[in-house]
Protein backbone atom coordinates (compact mmCIF):
# COMPACT_ATOMS: atom_id res chain seq x y z
CA UNK A 1 0.00 0.00 0.00
CA UNK A 2 1.23 3.10 -1.14
CA UNK A 3 0.40 6.68 -0.04
CA UNK A 4 1.06 9.62 -1.54
CA UNK A 5 1.14 12.75 0.97
CA UNK A 6 1.86 12.90 4.20
CA UNK A 7 -0.83 15.27 5.45
CA UNK A 8 -4.45 14.52 7.82
CA UNK A 9 -5.32 13.15 4.98
CA UNK A 10 -2.46 10.55 4.03
CA UNK A 11 -1.45 10.20 7.92
CA UNK A 12 -4.95 8.85 8.80
CA UNK A 13 -4.86 6.18 6.18
CA UNK A 14 -2.01 4.66 6.93
CA UNK A 15 -3.10 4.12 10.15
CA UNK A 16 -6.51 3.11 9.54
CA UNK A 17 -4.74 0.33 6.68
CA UNK A 18 -2.84 -1.18 10.17
CA UNK A 19 -6.34 -0.62 12.15
CA UNK A 20 -8.36 -2.63 9.15
CA UNK A 21 -5.61 -5.73 10.03
CA UNK A 22 -3.53 -5.14 6.80
CA UNK A 23 -0.17 -6.61 7.66
CA UNK A 24 1.91 -6.08 4.48
CA UNK A 25 4.08 -3.04 3.89
CA UNK A 26 2.66 0.69 4.15
CA UNK A 27 4.39 3.29 2.99
CA UNK A 28 3.64 6.97 3.23
CA UNK A 29 5.05 9.91 1.41
CA UNK A 30 5.44 12.90 1.95
CA UNK A 31 7.60 16.25 0.21
CA UNK A 32 8.05 17.85 3.37
CA UNK A 33 10.45 17.66 6.22
CA UNK A 34 8.25 17.05 9.08
CA UNK A 35 6.26 14.16 10.46
CA UNK A 36 2.53 14.21 9.19
CA UNK A 37 1.14 17.47 11.37
CA UNK A 38 -2.45 19.30 11.81
CA UNK A 39 -2.44 22.64 9.54
CA UNK A 40 -6.12 24.01 11.35
CA UNK A 41 -3.37 26.16 14.14
CA UNK A 42 -1.17 27.64 11.46
CA UNK A 43 -3.65 30.28 10.86
CA UNK A 44 -4.90 30.58 14.57
CA UNK A 45 -2.80 29.43 17.72
CA UNK A 46 0.57 28.87 15.99
CA UNK A 47 0.59 32.56 14.89
CA UNK A 48 -0.90 34.31 17.87
CA UNK A 49 0.42 32.20 21.07
CA UNK A 50 3.49 33.59 22.55
CA UNK A 51 5.48 30.15 22.68
CA UNK A 52 7.16 29.50 19.66
CA UNK A 53 4.85 27.00 17.72
CA UNK A 54 5.99 23.13 17.61
CA UNK A 55 4.20 20.88 14.63
CA UNK A 56 0.82 19.03 16.06
CA UNK A 57 1.24 15.89 14.91
CA UNK A 58 -1.53 13.34 13.53
CA UNK A 59 1.21 10.74 14.83
CA UNK A 60 4.41 10.91 16.46
CA UNK A 61 7.34 8.70 14.62
CA UNK A 62 7.09 5.95 17.46
CA UNK A 63 3.29 5.47 16.46
CA UNK A 64 4.36 5.47 12.64
CA UNK A 65 7.10 3.02 13.59
CA UNK A 66 5.29 0.82 15.68
CA UNK A 67 2.46 0.58 13.24
CA UNK A 68 4.87 -0.46 10.89
CA UNK A 69 4.48 2.19 8.72
CA UNK A 70 7.48 3.54 6.62
CA UNK A 71 7.70 7.73 6.38
CA UNK A 72 9.19 8.95 3.56
CA UNK A 73 9.84 12.84 4.46
CA UNK A 74 10.85 15.65 1.78
CA UNK A 75 10.27 13.09 -0.86
CA UNK A 76 8.69 14.02 -3.90
CA UNK A 77 7.01 12.04 -6.39
CA UNK A 78 7.74 12.85 -10.06
CA UNK A 79 5.56 9.95 -11.80
CA UNK A 80 2.66 7.26 -11.38
CA UNK A 81 3.64 4.24 -14.14
CA UNK A 82 0.21 2.68 -13.76
CA UNK A 83 1.24 -0.55 -16.29
CA UNK A 84 4.56 -1.11 -14.13
CA UNK A 85 2.09 -0.05 -10.84
CA UNK A 86 5.00 1.59 -9.18
CA UNK A 87 5.49 4.95 -8.26
CA UNK A 88 9.05 6.80 -9.18
CA UNK A 89 10.38 9.67 -6.75
CA UNK A 90 12.63 12.83 -7.46
CA UNK A 91 15.62 10.93 -5.91
CA UNK A 92 15.43 8.18 -8.27
CA UNK A 93 13.53 5.78 -5.56
CA UNK A 94 10.87 3.30 -7.05
CA UNK A 95 8.09 2.05 -4.83
CA UNK A 96 5.92 -0.82 -6.47
CA UNK A 97 2.13 -1.57 -5.48
CA UNK A 98 -0.83 -3.03 -5.17
CA UNK A 99 -3.08 -0.08 -4.09
CA UNK A 100 -2.06 3.47 -4.45
CA UNK A 101 -3.82 6.55 -2.67
CA UNK A 102 -3.34 9.82 -3.82
CA UNK A 103 -3.99 11.99 -1.03
CA UNK A 104 -2.05 15.20 -2.54
CA UNK A 105 -3.93 18.07 -0.67
CA UNK A 106 -4.28 21.46 -2.48
CA UNK A 107 -1.61 24.35 -3.11
CA UNK A 108 -2.43 28.35 -2.39
CA UNK A 109 -3.82 29.92 -5.58
CA UNK A 110 -1.12 31.70 -7.05
CA UNK A 111 -1.69 35.89 -7.59
CA UNK A 112 0.66 36.62 -10.85
CA UNK A 113 0.63 40.17 -10.20
CA UNK A 114 2.32 39.51 -6.82
CA UNK A 115 5.18 36.99 -8.56
CA UNK A 116 8.12 39.75 -8.54
CA UNK A 117 7.10 41.58 -4.67
CA UNK A 118 9.31 39.54 -2.36
CA UNK A 119 7.02 41.00 0.77
CA UNK A 120 3.94 38.83 -0.34
CA UNK A 121 3.92 35.54 0.67
CA UNK A 122 1.67 32.41 1.17
CA UNK A 123 0.32 30.65 4.13
CA UNK A 124 0.06 26.57 3.47
CA UNK A 125 2.89 24.69 5.32
CA UNK A 126 4.25 24.59 8.97
CA UNK A 127 7.57 26.23 7.08
CA UNK A 128 5.07 29.41 6.16
CA UNK A 129 3.56 30.20 9.26
CA UNK A 130 7.01 30.26 10.91
CA UNK A 131 8.29 32.73 8.27
CA UNK A 132 5.17 34.87 8.57
CA UNK A 133 4.72 34.52 12.59
CA UNK A 134 8.73 36.14 12.30
CA UNK A 135 7.63 38.98 11.21
CA UNK A 136 4.31 39.61 13.13
CA UNK A 137 5.26 42.41 15.68
CA UNK A 138 3.04 44.81 17.19
CA UNK A 139 2.96 47.77 14.70
CA UNK A 140 4.49 45.68 11.71
CA UNK A 141 1.73 46.53 8.72
CA UNK A 142 0.18 43.47 7.39
CA UNK A 143 -2.03 43.66 4.38
CA UNK A 144 -4.48 40.57 3.12
CA UNK A 145 -5.43 39.77 -0.10
CA UNK A 146 -8.43 37.49 0.32
CA UNK A 147 -11.25 37.78 2.68
CA UNK A 148 -11.23 33.66 3.09
CA UNK A 149 -10.43 31.86 5.91
CA UNK A 150 -6.77 31.88 5.62
CA UNK A 151 -6.89 36.00 5.39
CA UNK A 152 -9.64 35.65 8.27
CA UNK A 153 -8.01 33.84 10.27
CA UNK A 154 -4.67 35.46 10.11
CA UNK A 155 -6.13 39.05 10.13
CA UNK A 156 -7.64 38.03 14.23
CA UNK A 157 -4.50 36.53 15.24
CA UNK A 158 -2.48 39.37 13.72
CA UNK A 159 -4.86 42.26 15.70
CA UNK A 160 -3.75 40.44 18.47
CA UNK A 161 -0.27 40.42 18.37
CA UNK A 162 -0.81 44.41 17.49
CA UNK A 163 -0.22 44.57 14.17
CA UNK A 164 -2.48 47.04 11.85
CA UNK A 165 -4.25 45.01 9.43
CA UNK A 166 -6.13 45.75 6.03
CA UNK A 167 -8.13 43.02 4.11
CA UNK A 168 -8.62 43.25 0.31
CA UNK A 169 -11.12 41.09 -1.21
CA UNK A 170 -12.08 40.99 -4.67
CA UNK A 171 -15.67 39.87 -4.07
CA UNK A 172 -17.96 42.43 -2.59
CA UNK A 173 -18.14 40.86 0.60
CA UNK A 174 -15.79 38.55 2.56
CA UNK A 175 -16.69 34.76 2.93
CA UNK A 176 -18.81 34.77 -0.15
CA UNK A 177 -18.31 31.30 -0.88
CA UNK A 178 -20.31 29.17 1.51
CA UNK A 179 -20.66 31.22 4.57
CA UNK A 180 -24.07 33.09 4.72
CA UNK A 181 -24.35 36.78 4.29
CA UNK A 182 -25.83 37.48 7.61
CA UNK A 183 -23.22 35.53 9.10
CA UNK A 184 -20.29 36.97 7.12
CA UNK A 185 -21.66 40.30 8.10
CA UNK A 186 -21.35 39.21 12.12
CA UNK A 187 -17.79 37.89 10.84
CA UNK A 188 -17.24 41.07 9.23
CA UNK A 189 -18.31 43.14 12.10
CA UNK A 190 -16.01 41.86 14.99
CA UNK A 191 -12.90 42.34 12.60
CA UNK A 192 -13.82 45.99 12.06
CA UNK A 193 -14.22 46.01 15.84
CA UNK A 194 -10.99 44.76 16.12
CA UNK A 195 -9.32 47.62 14.16
CA UNK A 196 -9.52 45.57 10.72
CA UNK A 197 -9.74 47.96 7.97
CA UNK A 198 -11.26 46.36 4.79
CA UNK A 199 -11.71 47.03 0.72
CA UNK A 200 -14.58 44.73 -0.48
CA UNK A 201 -15.53 44.44 -3.92
CA UNK A 202 -12.04 45.97 -4.61
CA UNK A 203 -10.02 44.16 -7.82
CA UNK A 204 -6.29 44.56 -7.63
CA UNK A 205 -4.10 46.24 -10.46
CA UNK A 206 -0.25 45.97 -8.90
CA UNK A 207 1.65 44.95 -6.00
CA UNK A 208 5.17 46.23 -5.87
CA UNK A 209 7.89 46.08 -3.16
CA UNK A 210 9.08 49.84 -2.40
CA UNK A 211 11.62 51.05 -0.34
CA UNK A 212 10.14 50.57 3.04
CA UNK A 213 7.64 47.76 2.35
CA UNK A 214 4.90 46.66 0.16
CA UNK A 215 2.46 48.54 -2.07
CA UNK A 216 -1.19 46.89 -2.94
CA UNK A 217 -2.24 49.39 -6.13
CA UNK A 218 -6.06 48.50 -6.05
CA UNK A 219 -8.07 48.97 -9.61
CA UNK A 220 -10.06 52.26 -8.13
CA UNK A 221 -6.93 54.18 -8.05
CA UNK A 222 -6.07 53.47 -4.34
CA UNK A 223 -3.11 52.36 -2.68
CA UNK A 224 -2.36 50.54 0.56
CA UNK A 225 0.96 50.01 1.99
CA UNK A 226 2.06 47.30 4.14
CA UNK A 227 5.18 46.02 5.40
CA UNK A 228 3.97 42.24 4.87
CA UNK A 229 1.36 41.25 2.38
CA UNK A 230 -0.12 37.51 2.90
CA UNK A 231 -2.25 36.72 0.17
CA UNK A 232 -5.62 34.26 0.51
CA UNK A 233 -7.11 33.62 -2.94
CA UNK A 234 -7.93 30.32 -2.37
CA UNK A 235 -6.82 26.78 -2.96
CA UNK A 236 -6.43 24.48 -6.03
CA UNK A 237 -6.09 20.40 -5.93
CA UNK A 238 -3.07 19.23 -6.70
CA UNK A 239 -3.82 17.24 -9.91
CA UNK A 240 -0.22 16.89 -11.44
CA UNK A 241 0.75 13.30 -11.00
CA UNK A 242 -2.68 11.93 -11.58
CA UNK A 243 -3.35 14.52 -14.55
CA UNK A 244 0.22 13.17 -15.88
CA UNK A 245 -0.82 9.15 -15.15
CA UNK A 246 -3.99 10.01 -17.38
CA UNK A 247 -6.55 9.63 -14.63
CA UNK A 248 -10.13 11.39 -14.67
CA UNK A 249 -10.06 14.77 -13.63
CA UNK A 250 -13.28 17.25 -12.84
CA UNK A 251 -12.31 19.93 -10.64
CA UNK A 252 -10.12 17.64 -8.80
CA UNK A 253 -9.17 14.37 -9.54
CA UNK A 254 -12.38 12.68 -10.38
CA UNK A 255 -13.07 9.67 -7.66
CA UNK A 256 -16.42 7.35 -7.19
CA UNK A 257 -18.52 7.64 -4.02
CA UNK A 258 -16.15 5.47 -2.77
CA UNK A 259 -13.11 6.70 -3.39
CA UNK A 260 -11.39 5.23 -6.34
CA UNK A 261 -10.25 7.00 -9.39
CA UNK A 262 -11.04 5.73 -12.96
CA UNK A 263 -7.90 3.53 -11.82
CA UNK A 264 -9.27 0.95 -9.70
CA UNK A 265 -6.37 0.28 -8.03
CA UNK A 266 -6.34 4.15 -7.37
CA UNK A 267 -8.20 5.98 -4.54
CA UNK A 268 -8.00 9.79 -3.98
CA UNK A 269 -8.92 11.46 -0.52
CA UNK A 270 -8.90 14.78 0.88
CA UNK A 271 -8.36 18.35 -0.75
CA UNK A 272 -7.29 16.75 -4.00
CA UNK A 273 -10.08 14.68 -5.00
CA UNK A 274 -13.68 15.59 -6.01
CA UNK A 275 -16.63 13.03 -5.45
CA UNK A 276 -20.42 12.48 -5.78
CA UNK A 277 -22.37 13.40 -2.51
CA UNK A 278 -25.26 10.93 -2.32
CA UNK A 279 -27.04 13.41 0.29
CA UNK A 280 -27.20 16.08 -2.43
CA UNK A 281 -28.55 14.09 -5.20
CA UNK A 282 -25.07 12.52 -6.00
CA UNK A 283 -23.57 16.49 -6.85
CA UNK A 284 -19.88 16.15 -7.11
CA UNK A 285 -18.05 18.16 -4.60
CA UNK A 286 -14.71 18.83 -3.76
CA UNK A 287 -14.25 19.72 0.13
CA UNK A 288 -11.03 21.78 1.56
CA UNK A 289 -11.75 21.03 5.08
CA UNK A 290 -9.80 19.43 8.17
CA UNK A 291 -12.52 16.77 8.94
CA UNK A 292 -13.25 15.68 5.61
CA UNK A 293 -9.57 14.98 5.12
CA UNK A 294 -9.70 12.35 8.12
CA UNK A 295 -13.09 10.92 6.70
CA UNK A 296 -11.86 10.56 3.38
CA UNK A 297 -8.62 9.33 4.64
CA UNK A 298 -10.12 6.42 6.64
CA UNK A 299 -12.73 5.60 4.11
CA UNK A 300 -10.40 5.35 1.45
CA UNK A 301 -7.83 2.84 3.69
CA UNK A 302 -11.19 0.58 4.36
CA UNK A 303 -12.40 1.07 0.57
CA UNK A 304 -8.50 -0.48 -0.15
CA UNK A 305 -8.82 -3.29 1.63
CA UNK A 306 -12.24 -4.15 -0.29
CA UNK A 307 -14.67 -2.66 2.30
CA UNK A 308 -17.30 -1.23 -0.51
CA UNK A 309 -18.39 2.24 1.72
CA UNK A 310 -19.75 5.22 0.06
CA UNK A 311 -18.98 8.21 1.59
CA UNK A 312 -21.56 9.53 2.79
CA UNK A 313 -21.01 12.35 5.68
CA UNK A 314 -22.14 15.58 6.20
CA UNK A 315 -19.91 17.93 5.20
CA UNK A 316 -18.53 19.77 8.55
CA UNK A 317 -15.91 22.82 8.90
CA UNK A 318 -14.99 25.57 11.75
CA UNK A 319 -13.55 28.78 11.98
CA UNK A 320 -12.50 30.42 14.92
CA UNK A 321 -11.46 34.37 14.97
CA UNK A 322 -11.41 36.97 17.96
CA UNK A 323 -13.94 34.88 20.61
CA UNK A 324 -16.62 33.78 17.65
CA UNK A 325 -16.78 30.41 16.72
CA UNK A 326 -18.04 29.76 13.20
CA UNK A 327 -19.45 26.42 12.47
CA UNK A 328 -21.26 24.83 9.26
CA UNK A 329 -22.64 21.46 9.09
CA UNK A 330 -23.85 20.59 5.24
CA UNK A 331 -24.13 22.50 1.90
CA UNK A 332 -25.92 26.35 2.97
CA UNK A 333 -26.12 27.00 -0.60
CA UNK A 334 -28.45 23.54 -1.09
CA UNK A 335 -31.15 25.86 0.74
CA UNK A 336 -33.61 28.01 -0.60
CA UNK A 337 -34.97 29.30 2.37
CA UNK A 338 -33.24 29.73 6.04
CA UNK A 339 -35.13 29.87 9.63
CA UNK A 340 -33.18 31.64 12.12
CA UNK A 341 -32.74 30.73 15.72
CA UNK A 342 -31.70 33.01 17.87
CA UNK A 343 -29.77 32.02 21.02
CA UNK A 344 -28.56 35.48 22.78
CA UNK A 345 -25.48 36.34 21.76
CA UNK A 346 -25.27 33.34 19.03
CA UNK A 347 -27.69 32.60 15.93
CA UNK A 348 -27.92 29.26 13.65
CA UNK A 349 -29.14 29.46 10.20
CA UNK A 350 -30.65 26.68 9.38
CA UNK A 351 -31.67 26.30 5.76
CA UNK A 352 -33.94 24.15 3.84
CA UNK A 353 -34.73 22.94 0.73
CA UNK A 354 -37.74 23.41 -1.27
CA UNK A 355 -39.10 20.34 0.66
CA UNK A 356 -38.55 21.58 3.54
CA UNK A 357 -35.72 19.18 4.06
CA UNK A 358 -32.95 20.29 6.27
CA UNK A 359 -29.82 20.54 4.42
CA UNK A 360 -27.33 22.69 6.14
CA UNK A 361 -26.89 24.74 9.39
CA UNK A 362 -24.77 27.69 9.96
CA UNK A 363 -23.58 29.05 13.44
CA UNK A 364 -21.60 31.74 15.20
CA UNK A 365 -21.35 32.79 18.53
CA UNK A 366 -18.74 32.70 21.41
CA UNK A 367 -16.53 30.14 21.93
CA UNK A 368 -18.58 26.48 21.62
CA UNK A 369 -21.74 28.11 21.87
CA UNK A 370 -23.45 26.90 18.88
CA UNK A 371 -21.38 23.45 18.66
CA UNK A 372 -23.84 21.22 20.17
CA UNK A 373 -26.34 22.53 18.40
CA UNK A 374 -24.43 22.11 15.25
CA UNK A 375 -23.68 18.67 15.56
CA UNK A 376 -27.28 17.43 16.03
CA UNK A 377 -28.58 19.93 12.94
CA UNK A 378 -25.79 17.51 11.47
CA UNK A 379 -27.32 14.41 12.71
CA UNK A 380 -30.86 15.73 11.59
CA UNK A 381 -29.16 16.80 8.38
CA UNK A 382 -27.95 13.18 7.54
CA UNK A 383 -31.07 11.80 8.46
CA UNK A 384 -32.58 13.90 5.65
CA UNK A 385 -35.37 15.64 8.05
CA UNK A 386 -38.18 17.60 7.56
CA UNK A 387 -38.13 19.58 11.02
CA UNK A 388 -41.00 22.02 11.58
CA UNK A 389 -39.56 25.13 11.07
CA UNK A 390 -41.38 26.70 14.19
CA UNK A 391 -39.30 24.59 16.20
CA UNK A 392 -36.52 24.88 14.58
CA UNK A 393 -36.91 29.17 14.90
CA UNK A 394 -37.54 28.20 19.25
CA UNK A 395 -34.48 28.36 20.92
CA UNK A 396 -36.07 26.53 23.74
CA UNK A 397 -37.25 23.68 21.60
CA UNK A 398 -35.07 21.31 21.75
CA UNK A 399 -32.96 19.74 18.85
CA UNK A 400 -32.62 16.45 20.14
CA UNK A 401 -36.33 15.98 20.39
CA UNK A 402 -36.55 16.43 16.61
CA UNK A 403 -34.17 14.08 15.83
CA UNK A 404 -36.22 11.45 18.08
CA UNK A 405 -39.59 12.39 16.37
P1 LIG B 1 -10.87 30.67 0.52
O1 LIG B 1 -11.48 30.41 1.85
O2 LIG B 1 -11.39 30.01 -0.69
O3 LIG B 1 -10.95 32.26 0.34
C1 LIG B 1 -10.29 32.97 -0.67
C2 LIG B 1 -10.99 34.31 -0.86
O4 LIG B 1 -10.17 35.18 -1.64
C3 LIG B 1 -12.31 34.17 -1.58
O5 LIG B 1 -13.24 35.01 -0.98
C4 LIG B 1 -11.93 34.58 -2.98
O6 LIG B 1 -13.02 35.01 -3.75
C5 LIG B 1 -10.98 35.72 -2.69
N1 LIG B 1 -10.18 36.07 -3.86
C6 LIG B 1 -9.90 35.30 -4.95
N2 LIG B 1 -9.10 35.96 -5.81
C7 LIG B 1 -8.89 37.20 -5.28
C8 LIG B 1 -8.16 38.35 -5.70
N3 LIG B 1 -7.47 38.35 -6.86
N4 LIG B 1 -8.14 39.44 -4.90
C9 LIG B 1 -8.80 39.44 -3.73
N5 LIG B 1 -9.54 38.39 -3.29
C10 LIG B 1 -9.57 37.27 -4.03
O7 LIG B 1 -9.31 30.32 0.54
P2 LIG B 1 -8.14 30.70 1.57
O8 LIG B 1 -8.63 31.62 2.62
O9 LIG B 1 -7.00 31.10 0.71
O10 LIG B 1 -7.81 29.32 2.26
C11 LIG B 1 -7.02 28.35 1.58
C12 LIG B 1 -7.46 26.96 1.99
O11 LIG B 1 -7.28 26.77 3.38
C13 LIG B 1 -8.90 26.70 1.69
O12 LIG B 1 -8.99 25.35 1.31
C14 LIG B 1 -9.56 26.90 3.03
O13 LIG B 1 -10.77 26.18 3.14
C15 LIG B 1 -8.50 26.34 3.95
N6 LIG B 1 -8.64 26.89 5.32
C16 LIG B 1 -9.72 26.54 6.05
C17 LIG B 1 -9.89 27.05 7.30
C18 LIG B 1 -11.09 26.65 8.08
O14 LIG B 1 -11.88 25.81 7.61
N7 LIG B 1 -11.29 27.21 9.28
C19 LIG B 1 -8.94 27.92 7.84
C20 LIG B 1 -7.87 28.30 7.07
C21 LIG B 1 -7.72 27.76 5.81
P3 LIG B 1 -13.64 33.96 -4.84
O15 LIG B 1 -14.61 33.14 -4.11
O16 LIG B 1 -14.26 34.84 -5.87
O17 LIG B 1 -12.51 33.15 -5.42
Amino acid sequence: MVIIGAGECGARAALTLREGGFAGPVTLIGAEPHLPYERPPLSKDAMADEAEPLPRHVATGERLAEAGIVHLASTEVRLIDRQKKNVICADGTSLGYDKLLLATGSSPRRLPLAEASRRSVYLRTFDDALAIRAHLRSGVRVLIVGGGFIGLELAASARKLGCPVTVIEAQPRILMRGVPTEIAEIIHAAHAAAGVHFFCGKGIAAIEDIADGVRVQLADGHAVEGDLCVIGIGAVPNVGLAEAADLAIDNGIAADEQLRTSDPDIFAAGDCCSFPLALYGGRRVRLEAWRNAQEQGALAARNMLGGGEAHNAVPWFWSDQYDLGLQIAGLPNEGVEIVRREMGEALILFHLAADGRLVAASGIGPGNSVARDIRLAEMLIAKRAHPPQEKLAAPDAKLKALLAA
